[in-house]
């Protein structure tokens, strides 16, 4: 891109797009990228970033990747959309057989929506439906974790943590629901049974009126980077069957692979009511979520009032991410994704380890291809301009928030990239005053 279609295009996103947790008036500065191949994000400048993000938990095989691309060019040839009310399509249908290859096997209903956010609200109404189809009215109730994410449409915003996500902000709007407190035990802690006090008395208090626990299992993400004890996991569960309570497991980042396990709840031996996917679903090619739930579930809301889930979406099932989502799945196994997020997860523990000796560092955690260098302090927006900017000069593409300096890079990425990762963390860490 020359430079003056590089200013233009700046100056026009500067003064009228809106992104993701800035302000519009005053926006932290954005980088132009032209285009992804394998880790490389190629800049707008002609600079090379390796990248450390995966566009946020998606990009699990990188960019540009030719067998994603095929899927997507082959598709667009058939049709790329076509309303799923009433009909049905070959794309849909192997993406769901493929899926029922990953998934534990008591579930087996799909529901395939927009986003993640999405895929959240469908489960919650999944899980009220499924009580009031059992007569269960007064059960409409959700409890959670502090410290969760889930989303930013209205429900998903009702479950994700009360003061990152600024409950106040929608005071008599919002739902409020029961929050217990987060777990202390983190994943490598000895497990200790106090841990579970919050969440046991929170749900014999309010187990009549409610129908599900919703949660990110073992991985806190955007809500702080957070790894807790697979024994509180199992404790959840135990607590759900022993009142009559769904478990919803929202494993939109970590499904996949991301934590070391195809599926996060893996760590803990459990199985939930109801899952949530997204994000790497398509292999962050574009947005397709998936609920899954048991034949139960399905089985009970379509026996009841008023025999069908009050969800139907235009883009259900969009054949083009249904191709791409099926070829990633397929990929993922063909490239043995647990080996890859094995030798990541080796090298992210060296690699980051000098990083707990910098005055700055709170601690360094990783799991499974996720590594978290947690500062002292949290990020304001000038050290947040600053970081942002002397990542981009060290090659990589990196985007640390609040106290969080992480990365979960794309599967295929090499030992040599991630060393260029690991090693920019350090330098810009100790050469900045953060
Ligand atoms: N749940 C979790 C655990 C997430 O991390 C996210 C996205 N960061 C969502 C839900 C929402 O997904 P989306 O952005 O696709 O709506």
């Amino acid at each position: 891109m020359n430079s003056e279609s590089l200013n233009d295009l700046l100056a026009f996103d500067r003064r009228h797009l809106w992104h993701p947790y800035t302000s519009l008036e005053n926006p932290t500065p954005v980088y132009a990228v032209e285009s992804g191949s394998g880790c490389i994000l190629t800049m707008g400048d002609g600079r090379e970033l390796v990248d450390g993000m995966s566009s946020w938990w998606s990009a699990v095989h990188g960019y540009n990747n030719p067998k994603l691309n095929t899927a997507l060019t082959t598709q667009i040839k058939s049709m790329s959309h076509v309303m799923f009310g009433g009909l049905t399509h070959a794309p849909a249908v192997e993406l769901g057989r493929t899926l029922l290859k990953l998934v534990p096997e008591s579930l087996n209903r799909i529901f395939y929506c927009d986003s993640g956010s999405v895929a959240v609200e469908v489960a919650m109404k999944m899980a009220m439906q499924y009580m009031h189809a059992r007569g269960m009215h007064g059960r409409k109730q959700f409890a959670t974790i502090r410290g969760g994410y889930h989303g930013d449409t209205f429900h998903g915003m009702s479950v994700c943590d009360p003061v990152n996500g600024m409950h106040s902000l929608y005071n008599g709007i919002l739902p409020k629901y029961i929050f217990a407190d987060r777990p202390k035990c983190a994943y490598t802690d000895e497990w200790d049974e106090n841990d579970f006090e919050s969440m046991a008395r929170q749900v014999e208090i309010h187990h009549k009126s409610l129908c599900a626990i919703v949660l990110e299992p073992i991985v806190q993400g955007a809500g702080g980077m957070y790894f807790y004890h697979p024994l509180y996991l199992k404790a959840v569960r135990e607590l759900c069957d022993r009142y009559d309570i769904l478990l919803i497991a929202d494993e939109i980042a970590t499904g996949f692979g991301r934590t070391g396990k195809l599926f996060a709840c893996e760590h803990a031996g459990v199985v939930p009511d109801i899952l949530c996917v997204g994000k790497a679903l398509t292999g962050g090619y574009m947005t397709l979520g998936a609920v899954i739930a048991t034949a139960q579930v399905a089985r009970v809301i379509s026996e009841g009032e008023p025999g069908v889930l009050m969800h139907g979406p235009t883009f259900m099932a969009n054949p083009l991410a249904c191709s791409v989502a099926r070829v990633s799945l397929e990929l993922l196994i063909e490239n043995n994704w647990s080996e890859q997020v094995a030798t990541i997860s080796t090298a992210l523990q060296t690699g980051l380890a000098p990083c707990r000796a910098l005055e700055c560092v709170a601690e360094v955690r990783v799991l499974g291809a996720i590594g978290v260098v947690e500062l002292k302090k949290s990020l304001d927006r000038e050290s947040m301009i600053q970081i942002q900017h002397a990542f981009v000069e060290a090659g990589v593409w990196i985007r640390p928030f609040g106290k969080n300096v992480y990365i979960m890079p794309p599967y295929v990425i090499s030992m040599d990239d991630l060393g260029i990762l690991t090693d920019a963390i350090y330098w810009v860490l100790s050469a900045g005053d953060f």
